[in-house]
C-alpha cells in the first residue's frame, strides 16, 4: 500500500488488504466493507467479460453525490446562508447512459440536475431527469432547434436555463420565445479576468473563448430591456476551468463573479441563481498540494470558501443570497471507474548470459568492455559509463564498415548492458549523480505489454500528460522486484505509460511483479471515470472495452447490475464506414477463387469462413 501511495490518492475508497489485494472500501454507517477487486474480476471472467474492462462501482457514484451535496448543505447551514445548493452534472464528463441514469437516480434526493452543452445532451437531460426541482443548465452554442427544445421543457415545468455564451444567441431566444409564447429562463456566462493555475487555465481570462465580455454583457442587458424581457435574466454563470488545484483561485473567481451579480441586480435583473461552474479538483497524486494533478483543499473547505465568499460579497450590498449552482463533473465521477487490464508479456532489458572474460581472439574493444565490467564500482560510475558507451559505439562503427561481425556486435552490446545494469544497481549508494546516470533505471526498466489501448481508454495521458494512480490489484504482499513501464496494444510509440504517481513524487517506472507461468497479472488504472470514456478514439481500431457496473451490498457481497460487451470487430469496422456484410462477402469471394485455383479445398474454405465470421464478431482486444 505504501509503495503505491494508495492511502494518499485513494481518498478512503481504495486500500490494500492483508492478503495483498487492492480493495474497494465502502462505508455503511459505522461499518467498513472491503471488496477485493480481484474477486470482481473473477466474477467478470465467469460471465464472459474479458479484459480490458472498465469497472464501475455504483456505490462510489452515490457516495460522491452524497458527499458533495451534504458538504454544501453543512457549509450553508453553519454559515447561516439563506438559500440552498443545486448541483448539476455536466453530461460531457461522462455521457454513458448508465452513469447518467445512476446520477439522476442517486441525485434525485438532492435535486441534483444536469448540464447540457449540445442538443444531444439536452435530449439526454430532458429524458433522464425525473425530479421536477432539479435544474437543467444549457451551455454551449444554441440554434433554433436547441432553443425550441428548451422552451418546450420550460413550458412543461422543467427548470431549464439557457446560458448565453454569445450575444448572438439572444436574438434566437427572443424570437423563438415570442413565437411560441413561452418565457425563457436566461443566464449569462461571463468571462472572468481571474486566472487559475493548472491545465485548464485558458477557460478564464480576457482571451478565453467562452463567455461574454463586460461590454457584450451590457449589450445583452440593453436588448433584454428593449424586448421587455429583463425579468427572464435570473442566472450568472462563470467557469474558471477544470481541475483547479489552488483554493485561492476559486475564492477570487467567486468574488469577481459576485461583483458581476451585484452589477446585474443594479441594472434591474431579478437574478436569484449563481452558477460557479466546474473546477472542483481530484487529488490524483494524493499530494494535497497546488500542483496540476493535486489540490490544496478538501471538499468541505471548497464549500465553505464559496458560501463564505458569496455571503461576504453580497450581504454588505443588501443583496439576497442566491441559489448556489455548481457544475462539478470530474470530482463526482472520477473515483467510480477504473480501467482493468491483464499483462500479455514482458520484455526485460537485461544482459543475456556472458562468458567470464572475453573469448580468445576477441577484438581489443571487446576485451576493454570486459575490463570495464570488472572494475566498475561506486567511485567510478560515470567513468565506466562513458567508457562502456565509447567502446560499444566503436564496435558499432566497425560493424557499419564491415570490420566487425554480427556476433562481435552482439557480444559488445551484451557486455555494455551488463555494465549499465551494474551501474544502475550501484546508483542508490551514490549521493550525487549526473542527469544521464539518473535516467539509467528507466532505460534499464522492463516493458510490460498491457491488453489495452491508451488512445481508447486513457486519452488524457496521451493528450495532456495526465497522471492517474496505477497499481496491480493482487500480489501486493509480494515484493515487486521489477521496475517497468507500460506499453499498450497499439502500434504507436505514444501508446505507453512512463509517468507514475508514487509517494515520493512522479517516477518514470512502476514497481511490478514478475509474471508467473499460467497466471494472469492484472493492473488497474484508478480514478478514470471523468472524460476518458468519450474522449477515447479508435486508434488501430481498438474499440470500446467491456464495462461492468457493480453494486456492493452491506454484507460485502456484490451484484453485477449492468454488463456491456465492448465493440466487436464488425462494430468498429462499421464506425469507419465499412459494411460488415459486404466485407464477409468479399472474403467469401477471395476464398471461392482460391478453391477455383486449386489453392484450398472446399472444407478448408468452410473452416476459413467460419474463423472469419468468429473474428468479425469477436472483441477487438487480445483474447486468450
Ligand atoms: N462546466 C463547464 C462549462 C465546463 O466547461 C466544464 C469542464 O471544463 C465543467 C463544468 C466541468 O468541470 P469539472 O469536471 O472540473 O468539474
Amino acid at each position: 500500500a505504501r509503495l503505491y501511495g494508495v492511502r494518499d490518492w485513494g481518498s478512503d475508497y481504495f486500500d490494500v488488504s492483508a492478503e495483498g489485494n487492492a480493495v474497494v472500501s465502502l462505508q455503511f454507517g459505522e461499518k467498513t466493507i472491503q471488496v477485493p477487486i480481484i474477486d470482481i474480476v473473477n466474477g467478470m471472467k465467469e460471465r464472459g467479460l474479458d479484459m480490458p474492462a472498465v469497472l464501475r462501482i455504483e456505490n462510489l457514484l452515490d457516495q460522491r453525490i452524497t458527499q458533495l451535496n451534504e458538504a454544501f448543505a453543512k457549509a450553508i447551514n453553519e454559515a447561516g446562508y439563506n438559500n440552498h445548493y443545486r448541483g448539476v452534472f455536466p453530461i460531457k464528463v461522462n455521457q454513458q447512459c448508465h452513469v447518467i441514469e445512476e446520477i439522476a437516480d442517486y441525485g434525485s434526493r438532492y435535486h441534483h440536475g444536469l448540464e447540457a452543452g449540445s442538443k444531444a445532451e439536452l435530449i439526454i437531460a430532458l429524458t433522464q431527469l425525473k425530479d421536477p426541482e432539479s435544474l437543467i443548465i444549457c451551455n454551449g452554442y444554441k440554434d433554433e432547434e436547441f432553443i425550441e427544445l428548451g422552451l418546450y421543457a420550460r413550458q412543461m415545468g422543467i427548470n431549464c436555463f439557457f446560458v448565453l455564451e454569445t450575444a448572438m444567441e439572444l436574438d434566437i431566444i427572443l424570437e423563438r420565445s415570442r413565437a411560441l409564447g413561452i418565457d425563457p429562463l436566461i443566464g449569462v456566462r461571463i468571462r472572468l479576468a481571474s486566472m487559475v493555475e493548472g491545465h485548464w487555465n485558458e477557460d478564464s481570462g480576457d482571451r478565453s473563448i467562452f463567455g461574454l465580455s463586460t461590454n457584450a454583457l451590457l449589450g445583452v442587458i440593453e436588448k433584454l430591456k428593449q424586448a421587455d424581457m429583463l425579468h427572464c435574466l435570473q442566472l450568472l454563470h462563470s467557469h474558471l476551468g477544470s481541475q483547479i488545484p489552488n483554493i485561492r483561485n476559486i475564492r477570487s473567481g467567486v468574488m469577481e463573479a459576485c461583483r458581476f451579480y451585484a452589477g446585474l441586480i443594479e441594472e434591474g435583473a431579478p437574478m436569484g441563481y449563481i452558477d460557479i461552474g466546474g473546477g472542483l479538483a481530484v487529488d490524483y497524486e494524493g499530494a494535497r498540494s497546488n500542483s496540476t494533478h493535486s489540490m490544496n483543499y478538501g471538499l468541505d473547505e471548497y464549500c465553505y470558501s464559496i458560501v463564505e465568499t458569496l455571503q461576504e460579497s453580497l450581504e454588505p450590498l443588501g443583496i439576497a443570497h442566491p441559489v448556489i449552482i455548481s457544475e462539478s463533473g470530474r470530482a463526482l465521477v472520477a473515483y467510480s471507474s477504473m480501467l482493468l487490464f491483464n499483462i500479455l508479456e514482458t520484455r526485460e532489458h537485461k544482459p543475456g548470459p556472458l562468458p567470464d572474460s572475453a573469448p580468445d581472439g576477441s577484438h581489443d574493444l571487446i576485451v576493454n568492455l570486459f575490463s570495464v565490467l570488472d572494475y566498475v564500482n561506486v567511485d567510478n560510475l560515470q567513468e565506466c559509463y562513458n567508457d562502456a558507451l565509447y567502446y560499444r559505439d566503436e564496435i558499432r562503427e566497425l560493424f557499419h564498415h564491415g570490420q566487425a561481425s554480427l556476433r562481435e556486435r552482439a557480444l559488445a552490446e551484451n557486455v555494455t548492458l551488463a555494465v549499465l545494469e551494474k551501474i544502475s544497481n550501484l546508483l542508490p549508494q551514490v549521493r550525487r549523480v549526473s542527469q544521464e546516470l539518473e535516467a539509467l533505471p528507466e532505460l534499464m526498466s522492463d516493458i510490460y505489454y498491457g491488453n489495452f489501448s491508451l488512445f481508447q481508454s486513457l486519452p488524457d495521458i496521451w493528450a495532456i500528460d495526465q497522471l492517474f494512480p496505477i497499481m496491480p490489484i493482487h500480489r501486493l504482499n509480494e515484493a515487486p522486484v521489477r521496475d517497468g513501464v507500460l506499453a499498450d496494444m497499439t502500434c504507436d510509440c505514444d501508446g505507453k505509460i512512463d509517468n507514475f504517481i508514487s509517494p515520493s513524487g512522479v517516477t518514470k517506472t512502476l514497481p511490478l511483479h514478475p509474471l508467473k507461468e499460467g497466471e494472469e497479472y492484472y493492473i488497474s488504472v484508478f480514478l478514470v471515470g471523468a472524460y476518458q470514456e468519450t474522449l477515447g478514439d479508435l486508434h488501430n481500431l481498438f474499440g470500446d472495452t467491456n464495462v461492468v457496473s457493480v453494486h456492493v451490498n452491506e454484507d460485502g457481497s456484490f451484484d453485477f447490475r449492468r454488463e456491456f460487451h465492448g465493440d466487436s470487430i464488425a462494430d468498429v469496422l462499421s464506425y469507419v464506414e465499412y459494411d460488415p456484410k459486404l466485407i464477409q462477402e468479399q472474403f467469401r469471394r477471395i476464398a471461392e477463387q482460391a478453391v477455383r485455383d486449386g489453392k484450398i479445398s472446399v472444407p478448408m474454405r468452410q473452416q476459413m469462413l467460419r474463423a472469419f465470421r468468429e473474428s468479425m464478431n469477436g472483441y477487438t482486444f487480445f483474447e486468450r
